[in-house]
């Protein structure tokens, strides 16, 4: 019978659950165990799809086309549960689904209310996920315990141990225990406080996890454990990981947490294989190089909003040994600054996805330079767009080239939308989503990277290259290294002359893993360790660059973007 582990989160949000859920999921696969995730989103869209990635981090893209939280992210980077719809669930898509079952006359009769109706639809959700070979279903949920829109999905969950049996169901409680500078200590009263309301709603957490600044000692470890009512070895430390967040994982291990679960559900479980973990960690610890990028984009103040695409870099620096900087430029300051400001001394520059006409000047810039200066440039959805766009402005001779996203009376629509879309009014879920197949040109550094010339591979956009100018740009020297199996969509341009130009109509950051990079970021990353070696040994070097690079300061963009909203955990 498959097991429950669901967890929660107090005090504060931002406190990792996504990352710790993750964790946990790896452990136990580590041991052994096969394991479902799963995220339930306390907010009222009906997925993250239509939500600002700087209020809400990335969007994340499953295989079948979902669109859903940045969570799922982790759940795929440190685990082989295999992701799909119903993974993630919202409050919108759960009411949505009682309000269709209610007009179609399911519930005949009787007054349709939050319980039992909404709390059966998401019990049913969580037992979608169990099946004969499934160990443990990790159930994570969004928010924090006290908010409002929470409620719902807690006492959801407390009626949840009901149905399946107490000794089938694990809630782990994830807290804050603040160091207070001035008092010189530890507090543990918010966590109290946290685990209080939990009992309130019928919730007894069986582990708590800790996040915490400085070791818990054994003192406050017994009192938390004596005030929130659990065994001294549930209460888990895990402390703030400044290297890497791979070494969460091992901080749990070193806290017994897997065991601690074993025990607690009875699962059948083998030791723990964490070599290829630790490798990777010290593969990370240990690099031969040290690179500095440009991920030239929208958003520069908020890493959640490239979440996945600064992942894959790190995982293409452990595959490269290099330990990889990033650097996030706002595009709109290089609109203004100039690219040759704001871009010189970096050995790579990334352009990522993107949606609404703001700094896509700056991006196109952005290509220019690393096009004329030889840079290695790695281009993702908008980034390849701009590609294309800069292409044709500044080789074809096209000079009011654009995509009709952000001018719809351009002469040259370089970028526009097929006939599939334009008919398309609703926003959510509504574009070319999920993975679709590409095959590769032999020869082109793409084949090469991904040794192979079929591929499949993420895809979330509405705008594509217009096939009306595939050949005058072949004839210019822009390869399409990848298209659609029958040809009628691209989906990688390339410059062969160039050390490394590789742009791409899909999401490739979404499909790579620290144990397994993917294999155009490790490419990409490998071109910028060779261009950063061929500047150490050439004779003049180009300090001036570094100097201008030096010079760079992190754009703050807090001020000019809305607030962050504090529920989105
Ligand atoms: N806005 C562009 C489109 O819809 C690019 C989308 C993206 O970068 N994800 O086609």
């Amino acid at each position: 019978m498959t097991k429950h582990i669901f967890v929660t989160g107090g005090v504060v949000s931002s406190l990792g659950k996504g990352l710790t859920s993750a964790s946990i999921g790896m452990l136990l696969e580590r041991r052994g165990l096969s394991i479902r995730m799963q995220k339930l989103d306390p907010y009222i869209n009906v997925d993250p799809g239509t939500m600002s990635p700087y209020q809400h981090g990335e969007v994340y893209v499953l295989d079948d086309g979902s669109e859903t939280d940045l969570d799922l992210g982790h759940y795929e980077r440190f685990t082989n549960s295999p992701l799909t719809r119903d993974a993630n669930y919202t409050t919108g898509q759960i009411y949505q689904s009682v309000i269709e079952k209610e007009r179609r006359g399911e519930f005949l009769g009787q007054t349709v209310q939050v319980i039992p109706h909404i709390t059966n639809e998401i019990k049913d959700v969580i037992h979608k996920l169990a099946a004969p070979d499934v160990d443990v279903v990790i159930t994570e949920i969004g928010g924090t315990v006290g908010d409002i829109e929470s409620q719902p999905f807690l006492e959801a969950i407390r009626q949840f141990a009901l149905d399946v049996g107490k000794e089938n169901c694990l809630y782990i409680h994830l807290t804050l225990v603040p160091y207070l500078k001035a008092a010189g200590e530890m507090k543990t009263k918010p966590t109290q406080h946290s685990v209080g309301q939990m009992r309130q709603i019928g919730i007894q957490p069986d582990i708590l996890v800790c996040r915490t600044e400085k070791p818990i000692s054994a003192d406050e470890r017994a009192k938390i454990a004596l005030f929130c009512n659990v065994p001294t070895r549930a209460v888990i430390e895990e402390r703030d990981k400044e290297f890497s967040v791979y070494e969460v994982p091992l901080s749990l291990v070193e806290n017994e947490l897997d065991k601690l679960i074993v025990d607690r559900l009875g699962l059948p479980a083998g030791p723990l294989e964490l070599d290829p973990w630790r490798e990777l960690l010290h593969r990370m610890r240990n690099p031969d190089h040290e690179i500095s990028i440009a991920v030239v984009g929208k958003y520069a103040g908020h890493r959640d909003a490239y979440k996945s695409i600064y992942e894959s870099l790190e995982h293409a620096g452990i595959t490269n040994k290099a330990q990889v900087r990033i650097r996030p430029v706002l595009s709109s300051d290089v609109e203004r600054e100039g690219p040759e400001r704001l871009l010189s001394g970096y050995d790579g520059i990334l352009v990522p996805g993107g949606f609404g006409e703001r700094g896509v000047e700056g991006k196109v810039d952005a290509v220019r330079y690393a096009r004329e200066r030889g840079i290695p440039f790695l281009g993702i959805c908008l980034g390849m767009q701009c590609a294309v766009i800069e292409f044709a402005r500044n080789v074809v001779g096209l000079d009011r080239a654009h995509s009709t996203e952000f001018d719809k009376d351009t002469p040259d629509p370089v970028i526009c939308l097929l006939d599939e879309q334009r008919s398309i009014t609703d926003k959510g879920g509504t574009m070319r989503l999920g993975a679709q197949q590409a095959k590769l040109t032999a020869g082109s550094k793409s084949a090469a990277a991904y040794g192979s010339e079929a591929v499949w591979e993420r895809h979330r956009h509405r705008y594509e290259f217009n096939n009306q100018y595939r050949q005058q740009f072949a004839a210019n020297g822009m390869a399409f290294a990848g298209t659609s199996p029958d040809d009628s969509l691209v989906e990688i341009v390339e410059l062969p002359d160039h050390p490394w130009f590789v742009a791409v109509q899909y999401h490739p950051e979404f499909k790579s893993k620290p144990t397994a990079s993917h294999p155009l970021f490790a490419g990409f990353v490998g071109a910028a360790v060779r261009r950063r070696s061929q500047r150490r040994s050439e004779p003049a070097g180009d300090s001036s660059n570094e100097a201008a690079r030096a010079e760079v300061a992190t754009p703050d963009v807090a001020l000019q973007e809305e607030p962050v909203h504090e529920s989105d955990g």
